[in-house]
């Protein structure tokens, strides 16, 4: 009788799950058209064709990792270059007990460091092309074959169905098959207008925005205090061609995740102008379909620097008021 109600209630939060989360859509996804020979990188589209949404998923017998663990977030945080797919994995980092990697971030790191790697990805990242699968296949699982059981996001890859299929294989030989993708779906235009005002800080990935999301000190990463960098690959040209190259080799992934199987991969798209309208929509979906997603303790060092911050801030916002009367 137990067994018979909890499984009830189960079926109901499922139902409940997909009926109440607003702004879940069954992908719809926006991709290229072509008008004319051209790409055009359409705002929204009335063509979209619905395709399966399904609230659990995953390999039921890898995607859980035990019953008292519930399900491990292994997510794709896929999207456009510039969707704020950056933003919101930090967010997610920030506030819950996940890990998050960009392939992007790495790059710039092992560039930076001239490694080899950077050595020779350093003009590819700067025309906005494409790293070799081999390449990006050995950066991205050098990280996460030391996650275990961790809950995790991966941000920037795969790009390319090829490297989709390299994940997908590398991670089913170890029993830790994708859970989740979610696709951070922002029209072109909007992506386009705001490129000009992001600004970076490299050592930790951490964006800003100057018309809706600037630092608290002009220049400086809130965090550290340390000064933020201009991607050399965010002018408008590279831009376009990132874009570009988004619809030519990445988007047909959206398609390779939405016919997987069912009980495989779940692949979710959130639509919104900012990552400030998107987050509500991110994390409800979380919480609901990730209940094992624990809450960030802050330690009392993480609360002291904040509140020292803060009070930095506050002394320097007082000066400034001072200087200015
Ligand atoms: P992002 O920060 O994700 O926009 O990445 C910056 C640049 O790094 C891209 O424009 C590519 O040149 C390179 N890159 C990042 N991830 C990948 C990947 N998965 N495959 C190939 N190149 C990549």
């Amino acid at each position: 009788m137990r067994t018979l109600l909890s499984l009830l209630a189960l079926v109901l939060s499922l139902c409940m799950s997909a009926a109440v989360l607003p702004g879940f859509r069954a992908l719809p996804h926006r991709v290229g058209q072509h008008i004319q020979g051209q790409r055009w990188f359409g705002g929204s589209s009335t063509s979209h064709k619905a395709l399966p949404f399904t609230l659990q998923s995953g390999r039921a017998s890898t995607a859980y990792d035990g019953p008292g663990e519930g399900k491990v977030l292994r997510m794709l945080m896929f999207g456009k270059p510039g969707a704020g797919k950056g933003t919101l994995s930090s967010r997610l980092v920030k506030k819950y007990d996940i890990l998050s990697f960009s392939t992007g971030d790495l790059l710039r790191q092992h560039i930076a460091e001239k490694t080899e790697v950077g050595r020779m990805a350093e003009e590819i990242v700067a025309t906005g092309g494409l790293i070799p699968d081999d390449i990006m296949l050995k950066v991205v699982t050098t990280k996460l074959d030391s996650l275990h059981n961790k809950h995790w996001i991966l941000d920037g890859f795969p790009r390319t169905l090829g490297q989709g299929k390299l994940l997908d294989d590398h991670l089913h030989q170890r029993g830790t098959p994708l859970s989740l993708v979610v696709n951070i779906d922002v029209a072109d235009e909007i992506i386009l207008g705001r490129i000009s005002d992001r600004w970076v800080h490299l050592p930790s990935g951490r964006v800003y925005n100057l018309s809706y999301n600037p630092p608290k000190v002009a220049g400086l990463d809130d965090e550290t205090g340390e000064p933020l960098t201009k991607r050399p690959d965010d002018n408008p040209e590279i831009f376009a061609r990132r874009l570009q190259t988004y619809y030519a080799a990445t988007s047909p992934l959206l398609s390779y995740y939405a016919s997987q199987p069912p009980n495989t991969t779940q692949l979710v798209s959130l639509t919104g102008a900012t990552s400030d309208e998107i987050w509500p929509k991110l994390e409800r979906f979380l919480n609901s379909a990730f209940p094992s997603l624990k809450e960030r303790v802050e330690t009392r060092e993480q609360k002291r620097k904040h509140s020292l911050s803060d009070a930095l801030l506050l002394r320097q916002e007082g000066a400034e008021s001072s200087v200015s009367k």
